[in-house]
């Protein structure tokens, strides 16, 4: 018989293992050797890439550099010159401190470190193939470090076939090392691929000079600042508007450090979705800074995702701050939602991250609301008055007004009065004036209704009799065949067709084959963007089209409602798991308390 020993891996293959936890394509090998570019304090860092990263990621700094022994040690697991009793770890106040990187890295690479601590002793160059030390030799250098990582996972093909695309692998490196510029405006950063300069940003006073640095290139317009503080934590940022139908870019800093949290990413790009009017292509930097005890931003190996400790705090701040920024770039105050329509461009609903523009043709189709999805000529009515019933007593509020007594209740919010500009629908019950937003209210209605779908064992979806072709940019197209079974999931029958072009044959059932284009594009891109274990892009991808679907189909404001579907919506919104928030805790409902009414006419 034979029996299996326990047998202790051997370091190469334990890095090997490792790797996957840190490496996950050349953007985190980007990541990690800017990370210890910055902690060894260097002030200038040049980030060199060929193909995307695939071929070639070089990290250049000015640092403190290592001399030869350190420059050995450094590629020996949990080495790290950051970190040396228990207490240190509550208080980490470098980028790095685990000691993985570098062996990881050299682990799945060809790799060489070139490094000088003080160039009268001479500087040395270390060599690692897979793994495995080929040699350290003396070589000349001024002080600092040069990391060169060569075809990514060329020992483990089986990871090497997940990178994407090189302009995928770029954009995501380039986003990287976006973030970490402007984490840290005072250090001097260059990115080139393939012999092209891409960004280039001498250091600068703060945050906002280097964002203009960095956007100089697209030519956009100044950003505006937004700010909200709530108890310990404050969130701030700079947004500027960008291209009206580009995709949103954003980079979030927690505590000064670069994080691809989904949860506030999801939330930042929901409140630029919702703002719409040409928002799509805006440019957000969003810095989150609470006390470093409510925050664990070392869930994650790579350090991406944060755990907080009173999130909702966080979430409410990060949103009303970003608001309040999507208002300073409109140049009005957030209630221009009663504009309607007509300051909605027209852009298609092709934008990701933007609403549909389909709302100046009349509702959507998207998505069937028998009872009060269409329109009526005959504009907002104003609801009657059912014949009295006995008001409720009491409560009523002062003297002053003790005559005035609502109405008695005819829907789950109190009385309805009626349809205020085809936009909000206007209540009273016995606290007061209550205003519901119809657009919001009736997404939230739309979102519970798609994620009970989604939660069911199969998606509805419907064939199409004719294939719909929808043409992508090449990358996107790429992606469809690593994404095809989460679109299944989700009810979207989608094969690559061509190079450039994906056929479509199948959708959910009640979406529209026009807002298909859209959709596919959106979930695609956020595929394209999500890393991570499947179950968990799949989630997302659910998220992300219940996120969509709702928004686009969705009523509009400026869509006129009879008193019967305004009825039938507050009803729907009372059914639903959370009828004062939308999904990502927009309010939907607005009270005006008959207290703080008499108080501003002066009654009290
Ligand atoms: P960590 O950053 O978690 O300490 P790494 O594997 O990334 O682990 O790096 C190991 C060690 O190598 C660091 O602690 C540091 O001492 C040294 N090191 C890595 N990169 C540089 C650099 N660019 N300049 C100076 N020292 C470096
Ligand atoms: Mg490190």
């Amino acid at each position: 018989m034979r029996v299996s020993r326990i047998q202790v891996l051997p370091d190469r293959l334990v890095n090997r293992i490792a790797a996957g936890e840190v490496v996950e394509r050349p953007a985190s090998v980007v990541k990690e050797l800017v990370e210890n570019s910055l902690d060894a304090g260097a002030t200038r860092i040049v980030v060199e890439l060929s193909q995307g990263g695939r071929s070639l990621v070089r990290v250049e700094d000015d640092g403190c550099g290592m001399d030869a022994d350190d420059a050995l040690l450094a590629l020996e697991r949990h080495a790290t010159s950051k970190i040396s009793g228990h207490g240190d770890l509550d208080r980490i106040a470098t980028l790095g401190f685990r000691g993985e990187a570098l062996p990881s890295i050299a682990a799945v690479s060809r790799f060489a470190l070139t490094t000088s601590a003080d160039p009268a002793e001479g500087g040395v160059r270390v060599t690692v193939e897979g793994g495995r030390l080929l040699g350290a030799e003396p070589v000349a250098r001024p002080r600092g470090t040069t990391v060169e990582v060569r075809d990514l996972f060329f020992n483990t093909p089986a990871r090497r076939k997940f990178l994407h695309a090189p302009e995928t692998e770029l954009r995501h490196a380039q986003e990287t090392v976006t973030a970490a510029a402007l984490a840290r405006p005072d250090v001097g950063f260059v990115l080139r691929h393939g012999g092209r300069t891409l960004l280039e940003a001498p250091p600068a006073p703060d945050m906002a000079a280097r964002f203009s640095d960095l956007d100089r290139r697209r030519g956009g317009e100044p950003p505006r600042r937004f700010s909200e503080q709530a108890g310990s934590v404050s969130a701030f940022g700079l947004l500027a508007p960008g291209r009206p139908g580009g995709r949103p870019t954003l980079t979030l800093l927690v505590n000064g450090r670069p994080v691809r949290d989904r949860l506030l990413v999801g939330a930042v790009f929901r409140v630029l979705r919702e703002a719409g009017g040409g928002l799509g292509g805006a440019r957000v930097v969003l810095a989150v800074e609470l006390p470093p005890e409510e925050v664990d931003v070392n869930v994650h190996p790579a350090k991406t995702e944060v755990r907080f400790a009173r999130s909702r705090t966080v979430f409410a701040a990060v949103e009303r701050a970003l608001r309040a920024g999507v208002a300073a770039v409109r140049g009005h105050v957030p209630v221009n939602r009663l504009e309607g329509p007509a300051a909605i461009p027209a852009d298609g609903g092709a934008s990701p991250g933007a609403p549909s523009g389909s709302g100046a043709d009349g509702p959507p189709a998207l998505f069937d609301h028998p009872v009060y999805g269409t329109p009526r000529g005959e504009g907002g009515g104003v609801a009657e008055v059912p014949p009295g019933e006995v008001p409720p007593r009491g409560e009523t509020g002062s003297l002053h007004t003790a005559g005035a007594r609502p109405g008695p209740a005819d829907t789950p919010f109190g009385r309805l009065i009626g349809q205020y500009r085809n936009s909000f629908l206007l209540l009273e019950d016995r606290w007061g004036l209550v205003i519901v937003d119809q657009h919001v209210a009736h997404e939230r209605v739309l979102y519970d209704r798609i994620r009970r779908q989604l939660e069911g064992a199969e998606t509805p979806s419907q064939r199409l009799l004719e294939p719909l072709l929808v043409e992508l940019d090449g990358a996107l197209a790429r992606a469809v065949p690593r994404v095809r079974e989460l679109l299944a999931r989700v009810g979207i029958e989608a094969d690559p067709f061509g190079e450039e072009t994906v056929r479509v044959s199948a959708v959910p059932v009640g979406v529209d084959r026009e807002a298909v284009e859209g959709l596919l594009r959106e979930l695609l891109e956020r595929a394209t963007a999500l890393d991570g274990v499947p179950e968990r892009v799949a989630e997302e991808l659910e998220e992300e089209l219940a996120a969509g679907l709702s928004c686009r189909a969705a009523i509009k404001i400026n869509h006129p409602l009879t008193p019967a579907e305004q009825r039938a919506l507050l009803e729907d919104l009372a059914r639903t798991e959370n009828p004062h928030r939308c999904p990502h805790g927009r309010p939907i409902v607005l009270r005006l308390s008959q207290e703080e009414m008499e108080r501003r006419l002066g009654r009290r």
